[in-house]
């Protein structure tokens, strides 16, 4: 979870947390590409909601720092504001080890049966203690189990708790930040379960208790070489989409010029009827002219280009994974394209001929 300009009271419980060992806490700072307090405001691009992390060891001096957004260097530390951030994680064995001890205070054997399962030997059948969402052994999150067995399950993301936990009287789920704020007793409720024994009615069907938030849509990987993969490209006049979801968005100058060249040149070769392998590729130098000539010197050396490109690739296929849920590979949009013969290393890039398909821009849709 990332918490920007974090209230007093916010690190105040994060740090409560950390103590207990439940969270991993770690602070940040960050400097605005676009702040109208900053020296440097405004920039090209005066909206550029670009975030630039100042904690990472990179040589201000020889511009390291760029804006993720829009590429242009950055430098933080010549009179530009910074902001702190907090970020906290679940720690795993931090929670493990706290119910752990708390179910030590009751004085009878616990024994760890699975990865954040543990068996509490109260009077009885004993009691299953789960941690839902760590649980990997879908088995104790099954109805089944919990009508057989006297259980006790324990929730760390409180979010959504009401939804995603089967709403049956008789289960018995308890959110950890309610222990671990003294609001939940667990020691006593962990008894009480123990003492009401497993529910006397219970169907055969095996149905999970607790989902463990939406399904993963990012799809598996496939062979690169999948017949007919193929994505539907918009370029219109200030962002790219694919598959209709936005890849390069309106604020980010350099990237969309760098694709627009590739994209001319692209429609350029499919009205020559151009086969496949005549697409041609744009050479790195070339590019670096062709965006000194659109958006200028700053942003057009090649080092510069070739990582902005690099940055691209892996941004669309990551937009299209997570946001699609659909398989793509790297170079299924923009195609590096190497010398054959004795080249070295990637010398060109041109949009993919084989799996990128035109569609106007549909402004209107939205
Ligand atoms: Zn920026």
């Amino acid at each position: 979870m990332v918490t920007a300009d974090p209230s007093p009271e916010f690190a105040e419980a994060a740090k409560a947390l950390q103590g207990l060992g439940l969270v991993e806490v770690q602070p940040q700072t960050y400097v605005l590409c676009a702040n109208p307090k900053d020296r440097d405001f405004p920039p090209r691009n005066r909206h550029c909601r670009g975030r630039v992390y100042v904690d990472r060891v990179l040589d201000e001096g020889g511009h390291e720092y760029r804006c993720p957004e829009c590429e242009r260097p950055v430098f933080p530390s010549r009179g530009k504001q910074r902001h702190p951030e907090l970020r906290t994680r679940v720690s795993r064995p931090g929670v493990h080890a706290f119910v752990n001890a708390r179910l030590m205070n009751l004085g009878v054997n616990v024994k760890q049966l699975a990865d954040g399962v543990f068996k509490v030997d109260l009077d009885g059948m004993g009691v299953v203690v789960c941690i839902a969402d760590h649980c990997a052994d879908e088995r104790y999150l099954t109805r089944e189990w919990a009508a057989r067995t006297p259980t006790c399950y324990i929730v760390v993301n409180p979010k959504d708790l009401a939804e995603r936990f089967l709403k049956e009287d008789w289960l018995t789920a308890v959110p950890l930040a309610g222990i671990a704020a003294g609001e939940v007793d667990i020691e006593e409720t962990v008894r009480q379960v123990s003492e009401a024994g497993p529910p006397a009615a219970m169907l055969t069907a095996s149905i999970p208790v607790y989902t463990k938030g939406a399904r993963p849509i990012v799809a598996q990987p496939v062979t690169p070489s999948q017949p007919g993969r193929r994505f539907v490209v918009e370029v219109g006049p200030t962002e790219v989409r694919v598959e209709g979801e936005t890849v390069i968005a309106p604020q980010a100058g350099p990237r969309l010029e760098i694709f627009r060249a590739l994209w001319e040149r692209f429609l350029a070769d499919c009205a020559e009827g151009c086969t496949v392998d005549e697409f041609r590729p744009f050479e790195l130098d070339d590019l670096a002219g062709e965006l000194e000539a659109r958006v200028g010197k700053e942003f057009a050396d090649i080092e510069t280009v070739r990582r902005t490109v690099n940055r691209m690739q892996t941004d669309i296929e990551k937009a299209v994974k997570q946001r699609l849920g659909m398989a793509i590979d790297r170079d299924d949009i923009i195609q590096t394209v190497r010398r054959t013969g004795h080249g070295k290393g990637p010398n060109g890039y041109r949009i993919n001929p084989s799996t990128v398909a035109i569609r106007p821009y549909q402004a209107d849709l939205r």
